[in-house]
């Protein structure tokens, strides 16, 4: 008997299936249910004049259209040292990608082309490295070993990455605990991309090579906030040390993500330390979703080996339909093929991310794998149909598909139907087995989309063309005693006090902390708000306010003691800065008659509150306890600030 399939339906009761929640209302017990685990790879470039294995300048770049040559390449797959071909490799060999490297003479020179071989290994950037290393506690290496990671996106020309292991085994500190380092290496970095569309890959060489660190953490992080947490610490430590660089595209980090029985994914490039949070949650639920959808599939299919897709090239003609990109297809003459899926109804609009199913994860592939440019398919399980039910009917019939089978249309050129096909067989047959195994790359709204395979772990070799660099203990000892020790005990007394994080770099960079230390200690001010005051405050007023004259930062140490004195409420000095910023000579007095401040007793405000309440009750009829306290408030608010704190108030304001 047939029923009638509602995809939208299926999305909601899927996602209710596997439990997913949104993060806000995601607990510990959440994590622990899906077995949340997570690691780092923070990558900061280090700030030297030079690039690591060549002498171009580093930190020199170049827009999209400016350069002075071109140099093309095809990809081939070569046998690994175990003779095996790698998985990546196999890949982007599939993909048939031409890559065109954009180069211009002032920042690049036949090294990052590979046609000499390295210079030696820049001083400059390995003594910075060691510096890092030994602030993260790591244990530095006895011999610096050059090595090769493979690299088959292209990215680099060569085909791999030279990087050095500079340290191992350290660790951080959380709030609640302590995250374990796996090691810190120093590497080049790779090619920016400029675009990638069908079998063209384009790239500019003015960042290859710069010198850049990898901190690698343990997957100790049991859920998205420790991520972020963990991110924003060696992200500060590396930038606490001014030895590396700062601003767009200097630091990125890796973020590997799994659930329980699920695989490491590697979300690469997240370019926000804020969006790591939702990325991790997403990720993770993604991975058990696919795990749910594997239990399906083995339910309803005995013998998986035996499992196949069929496929028939259809007309244009079979589709009535109005959709611009069939019509365009139609006009470039792509082909349109009809693929069935065996046993995978309800299976394609399977939840996986918010407002992502499971047929995204093949059009993903298809984009990168077969080079099919997006939209590049439709389904028998969209949320807006696209091709009308008879005439699905009528594609079903060609591909003798049963009840319980899904579809694919897909369109392309014909020298990519092959690969295309074989791309919606290998991730449907992977349905079956396992999550795979890839690189995903990050959106702002918390999702992701695949990116390529994984890379094995046994893609590293030795570097034939470079000798190891001995590091003697003196050598060691030397520059052990250059590195800001203090800044990490800074950092955990801003923490201890509750500072928010994104408070510290401001702070840092500035060199308030013995300022607002004094403020505390002598004054005996909340901690918490002093930091912020500095740290959001005061940044804030900076960047919007212009003193007249030189504006010198202990004066902000009189103000708190002015408010101290006066009896004012510390929230008023919030209004006062900008005044007093502006005007490093006036008087606080002064500051106070030119913000409209006026002195009121605190019982006169209090006063108030009874008259308020009545008035609320002529103006709204039925409302909450809450909605009323608010709208008091809001009416005494001015008059409040600085003569009587707003809690005390707010306080007062409940009770009576
Ligand atoms: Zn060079």
């Amino acid at each position: 008997m047939k029923t009638k399939f509602d995809p939208v339906q299926n999305y909601n009761n899927t996602r209710g299936a596997i439990g997913y929640v949104p993060r806000k209302k995601a607990t510990q017990k959440t994590y622990n249910e899906i077995g949340f685990m997570s690691g780092l790879e923070v990558h900061q470039q280090i700030d030297t004049k030079e690039k690591l294995f060549c002498r171009c300048p580093a930190g020199c770049y170049h827009d999209n259209d400016v350069f002075d040559a071109e140099v093309i390449r095809h990809m081939r797959p070569t046998l690994s040292e175990l003779g095996e071909y790698d998985g990546t490799a196999l890949m982007e060999f599939r993909t048939r990608k031409e890559i065109i490297y954009r180069i211009k003479n002032e920042t690049t020179c036949t090294y990052e082309v590979d046609d000499t071989p390295p210079f030696p290994l820049n001083n400059e950037a390995l003594e910075k490295a060691i510096k890092i290393s030994l602030l993260s506690k790591f244990k530095i290496v006895g011999e610096v070993h050059i090595t090769r990671k493979q690299y088959l996106d292209g990215s680099i020309p060569t085909g791999f990455q030279r990087t050095a292991i500079i340290g191992v085994e350290g660790e951080i500190p959380l709030k609640n605990k302590k995250v374990r380092l796996i090691q810190l290496s120093l590497e080049e970095d790779s090619c920016r991309e400029v675009s990638d569309i069908r079998h063209t890959r384009i790239f500019k060489t003015d960042r290859l090579g710069i010198p850049l660190i990898e901190t690698v953490t343990y997957p100790d992080m049991v859920n998205p906030d420790e991520v972020k947490e963990a991110c924003n610490y060696i992200r500060f430590l590396n930038r606490s040390t001014g030895l590396v660089r700062v601003g767009s595209g200097a630091g990125r980090e890796d973020v590997n993500v799994s659930c329980r029985g699920g695989t490491r994914v590697e979300i690469k490039g997240v370019s926000h330390t804020k969006w790591i949070p939702e990325l991790t949650h997403n990720e993770c639920f993604r991975q058990w979703a696919l795990l749910n959808i594997r239990k399906i599939l083995n339910e309803r299919v005995s013998d998986p080996k035996s499992w196949k897709i069929s496929h028939e090239f259809i007309t244009y003609q079979t589709t009535k339909v109005k959709y611009a990109p069939l019509k365009e297809a139609k006009a470039n003459n792509y082909k349109l093929l009809a693929v069935n899926l065996p046993h995978f109804r309800g299976l394609l609009s399977h939840f996986t991310q918010p407002e992502k199913i499971f047929a995204n994860e093949i059009c993903d592939r298809l984009k990168v794998i077969a080079c099919l440019e997006k939209p590049n398919m439709t389904h028998s399980e969209e949320f807006v149909p696209i091709i009308n039910e008879t005439d699905f009917e009528k594609i079903k019939k060609t591909l003798k598909a049963a009840d319980d089978d899904a579809q694919l249309i897909f369109w392309g050129p014909e020298e990519d139907v092959k690969t295309a096909l074989e791309t919606i067989e290998e991730r449907c047959l992977m349905a079956f087995t396992c999550v795979p195994n890839e690189t995903r790359k990050s959106f702002e709204d918390g999702t992701t989309i695949f990116e390529r395979v994984l890379p094995g772990a046994d893609r590293m070799y030795p570097d034939t063309d470079s000798k190891p660099i001995p590091l003697t203990d003196e050598y060691i000892n030397n520059l052990s005693k250059d590195i800001p020790q203090e800044i990490i005990e800074r950092y955990h007394q801003l923490q201890k006090w509750d500072v928010p994080e994104d408070a510290y770099t401001f702070i840092f960079k500035r060199n308030h902390f013995p300022l607002i230390e004094r403020i505390i200690k002598e004054l005996g001010y909340d901690p918490k708000f002093v930091g912020t005051f500095f740290g959001h405050r005061l940044k804030y007023v900076e960047g919007h306010y212009k003193p007249v004259s030189k504006f010198k930062h202990s004066i902000l140490f009189h103000l708190f003691k002015f408010a101290k004195e006066q009896k004012l409420d510390v929230q008023l000095l919030k209004y006062m800065l900008p005044e007093v910023y502006e005007h490093p000579q006036i008087d606080f007095e002064s500051a106070l008659t030119n913000i409209n401040f006026k002195r009121i007793d605190k019982k006169e405000i209090v006063s108030h509150i009874p008259f308020l309440k009545d008035k609320f009750k002529t103006i709204r009829k039925k409302d909450k306890p809450e909605v009323e306290a608010k709208w008091v408030m809001g009416e005494l608010r001015k008059r409040a600030v600085g003569n009587i704190s707003l809690t005390e108030l707010y306080n007062n304001v409940v009770k009576n």
